[in-house]
């Protein structure tokens, strides 16, 4: 082993070469005699040059990618948080509307006032709770059991089954993936689609409701418009507005939702379906679709048998 006199950066044995150049190394196999200013080793010494280049410029280019990814998660993030801020603020803004301005213009019996508030108060409480539970409840995650999954995660490197995606804004894999509700700020899975649904649902009849309780007022308010109208001489108008493009939106949403929940499909295999023209392949009828998402049906009697006298079973379809 030795120091090359000529260009002092080159340590070499007689198998290896070690070059130490602009802080990289490189380390280049010998048979025999080396001659540093031969074409071949100069044709190998570019060679190893571009490959560093190369590499050097793919390492740089993931690293940015990787940081340009976090910020636009941590972004989607904050904006889901705002819009979260914001949803409640909407439905705080109908109830309250509700409850102040549209009721009393009715101006109905005490006793059915009553009630109306009390059914319109228990109609908010569901649908803050039904809101709370899709965005706290965790969509579910893949556990131990899915360790014999064929499909792989290489976010999470982990085992991903069937029906899971990962979701890049939540950075985690999610079971039965819907999609990722910017709303709610969480992703809609296996766990918290039924709290989604009816979330939905009750928003949509409470939007209704405040969009037709409110419509009575609205012609008076147009008609007395003008620019130096209050803000409380607006409210019926921001009000029924708000309401009804809300229950046209949800409306929407909900149809959606209701047909690929009894075809079985997520919102993401059915736009998969749709690219590759084909149908789902979990369906396995109505029944078993919806009780997939919501669980079996609550019997709310007891099974009533009937003993069938013997012989006449061989009219019935079905095993007894
Ligand atoms: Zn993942
Ligand atoms: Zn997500």
């Amino acid at each position: 082993m030795g120091v090359c006199s000529r260009h002092d950066l080159c340590i070499f044995s007689s198998h290896h070469l070690h070059i130490s150049l602009l802080g990289c190394d490189f380390k280049m196999s010998l048979d025999g005699h080396l001659d540093v200013h031969s074409p071949e080793f100069l044709a190998s010494l570019s060679l190893s040059f571009k490959n560093l280049k190369v590499s050097k410029v793919k390492q740089r280019s993931s690293k940015s990618k990787i940081l340009r990814t976090e910020s636009s998660r941590s972004g989607q993030r904050a904006c889901g948080r705002v819009l979260v801020i914001l949803m409640n603020m909407f439905i705080v803004f109908q109830a309250d509307g509700f409850l102040r301005f549209s009721l009393p213009w009715f101006a109905l019996q005490p006793h059915v006032n009553l009630a109306a508030k009390m059914a319109s108060v228990w109609l908010f409480v569901l649908i803050e709770f039904f809101y709370a539970c899709t965005s706290l409840v965790d969509p579910g995650r893949p556990g131990r059991k899915d360790i014999a999954s064929n499909r792989w995660c290489n976010d999470c490197t982990a085992p991903k089954p069937d029906r899971c995606h990962h979701c890049s804004t939540c950075s985690r894999c999610v079971l039965r993936m819907d999609h990722h509700c910017i709303f709610t700020n969480s992703c809609v899975g296996l766990r918290n689609q039924p709290y989604f649904l009816m979330f939905v649902f009750l928003t949509m009849l409470g939007a209704g409701l405040a969009a037709l309780a409110a419509a009575p007022q609205v012609p008076a308010a147009v008609l007395s418009f003008s620019f130096a109208s209050t803000l409380r001489s607006l409210h019926p108008i921001a009000l029924c507005l708000s309401a009804a493009i809300a229950f046209v939106m949800l409306w929407n949403l909900l149809l959606a939702q209701m047909h690929l929940l009894i075809r079985n499909e997520t919102t993401i295999e059915s736009l998969k379906n749709w690219a590759d023209r084909c149908n789902s392949s979990f369906d396995q009828g109505v029944r078993e679709n919806i009780a997939e998402v919501f669980g079996p049906p609550i019997k709310l009697l007891p099974d009533i048998l009937f003993d069938i006298l013997d012989g006449l079973d061989q009219f019935l379809s079905y095993d007894l």
